[in-house]
């Protein structure tokens, strides 16, 4: 009698633990007004190329990134839960390769219809003579807090071919800035890679990269992460220290994915 007492009592304890779990686990996913797989398989062909194994870490992370990240809409944007899916989906792919939810510092993701303006304060290095204006953005990254975008320019990633994607280079921002310091022999093999494309756009010579990167290293890093992920075999084909060194980096390998 007592034994069948003790596994009855185990059995109940069995229960409760597992509709507690169950509970837990429907609280976390957010409720969605879309199926995100759909969304995925019809809206983000960087997640069609995934490997089986990263598409099933992708959605937990994504539906993490949704829950904890919230999205402000400017300039009368109305935010969609489809396009809180592509950005998120955008955002988490570059984060894959480390088993580390890895947003805990970013704080919102301001979403304009388009390019956006931003007050720009530029000194003449002859004169000293600093000059104020505006520059249309597609994209910005403010420290590790927010990541504002133009909804047209995250669009636009699907449709061009040319390694653009500003959701990549922006989180690629975002990254370096909440990871600061590294490796420095990573470091010294970045900076020998930025200086190449300096030379070559220097010369005016076509590059695959674009030619924005030449500007400083941290935009350098944010285009290179463009096109390895973008374009990761033409990446690894011409500049392949550059690819291992984001292979290495990133933890993945998107030059052997599905093509
Ligand atoms: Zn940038």
């Amino acid at each position: 009698m007592l034994r069948l007492l003790i596994v009855l009592a185990l059995l109940l304890g069995l229960l409760w633990w597992l509709r507690r779990r169950r509970r837990r686990a429907r609280a976390e996913e957010p409720t969605l007004a879309c199926d995100p797989l759909t969304v995925l398989q019809g809206n983000v062909h960087l997640y069609r190329r995934l490997p089986p194994a990263l598409q099933e870490r992708l959605l937990p992370r994504l539906q993490e990134f949704i829950r904890r990240i919230p999205f402000t809409g400017a300039r009368g944007m109305q935010v969609t839960d489809e396009m809180r899916i592509i950005i998120a989906a955008q955002a988490c792919i570059p984060t894959l390769g480390s088993e580390e939810y890895p947003f805990e510092a970013l704080h919102g993701i301001t979403l304009h219809p388009d390019e956006f303006l931003v007050e720009e304060q530029d000194e003449d290095e002859s004169t000293g003579v600093v000059t104020e204006g505006y520059r249309a953005l597609a994209g910005q990254s403010l420290d590790t807090d927010r990541v504002v975008l133009s909804w047209r320019d995250v669009q636009e990633a699907e449709v061009r071919d040319d390694g653009y994607n500003v959701v990549i280079h922006e989180i690629t921002h975002f990254l370096e800035a909440s990871r600061p310091g590294g490796d420095a022999a990573a470091h010294a093999a970045l900076a020998a890679s930025h200086a190449e494309l300096c030379r070559a756009v220097d010369r005016g010579e076509p590059t695959l990269l674009d030619p924005y990167g030449a500007e400083d290293l941290t935009e350098f890093l944010a285009v290179a992460a463009e096109f390895f992920f973008e374009r990761p075999r033409d990446l690894r084909e011409q500049h392949p220290t550059l690819y291992v060194l984001l292979r290495d980096s990133f933890r993945l390998d998107p030059a052997e994915w599905p093509a």
